[in-house]
């Protein structure tokens, strides 16, 4: 991560993802999302950002952050295009996407340009998030379909809480996965498969380390 920042400093010009999430565990659904994004808007990197403490969700019912940092990193591990950073877990107070986006895009001019790629259910609420204004101004959205999630009447409110900002915000439609990590957890803890739904090495971490045995 440190090689990508200073690297990204320097040369600018650089098409930067961010994905950001709680990660409890990385699954094929964000894996896809992100090579789908990076493929459809010629991203030079996709980086994962593991939350550390969640603005919106129970912090006692999650995982621990290196768990779910060591987790998305081996997820990660074959494809050169994806890295994970360490920037929300190691923080101590709760991190909002506006302090990451303002992170990675460094504060200088020209900077990497940066997009944020979120599911279709992250996207419904960027209206309730910090400064979502100027995280608008900051980077570019890309909104994914997802399963169960429409993404139908999202420009109305999106003119009615921020007109002329369209262009910030573009919907791709991937292969839809109806997979979450909620889904995994709950499967886990039923003695389930969770066979291709997280890639190999994860599936073992989880075992090895036993983690969502006791549901949740
Ligand atoms: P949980 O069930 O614990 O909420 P999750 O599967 O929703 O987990 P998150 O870590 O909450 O995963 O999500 C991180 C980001 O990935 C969010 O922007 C979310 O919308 C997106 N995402 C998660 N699963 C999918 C999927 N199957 N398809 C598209 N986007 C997804
Ligand atoms: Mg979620």
């Amino acid at each position: 991560m440190f090689f990508l920042e200073s690297r990204s400093n320097k040369s600018g010009g650089l098409n930067i993802g961010l994905m950001g999430g709680t990660f409890d565990p990385i699954h094929m659904g964000h894996l896809v999302t992100a090579e789908e994004a990076r493929q459809q808007f010629d991203l030079d990197y996709v980086i994962f950002v593991p939350a550390g403490i969640p603005p919106h969700k129970d912090e006692a019912a999650i995982s621990l952050p290196e768990h779910r940092y060591l987790m998305t990193s081996l997820a990660v591990m074959s494809n050169p295009s994806f890295f994970v950073s360490r920037m929300e877990i190691d923080q101590e107070q709760p991190t909002y996407t506006i302090d990451t986006v303002r992170h990675f895009a460094c504060g200088n001019e020209p900077g990497p340009e940066i997009f944020f790629i979120t599911g279709a259910d992250a996207i419904l609420e960027i209206f309730t998030w910090k400064d979502y204004e100027d995280l608008l101004r900051l980077c570019t959205f890309i909104a994914v379909s997802r399963p169960g999630y429409s993404l139908d009447r999202f420009y109305e409110s999106l003119d009615r809480s921020c007109p002329d900002m369209r262009h910030k915000v573009h919907l791709l439609e991937i292969p839809a996965l109806a997979v979450s990590s909620t889904f995994i957890r709950e499967r886990v803890a039923l003695s389930k498969t969770i066979k291709y739904l997280t890639p190999e090495p994860v599936e073992q971490y989880i075992r090895k380390h036993g983690l969502y045995k006791s549901g949740g």
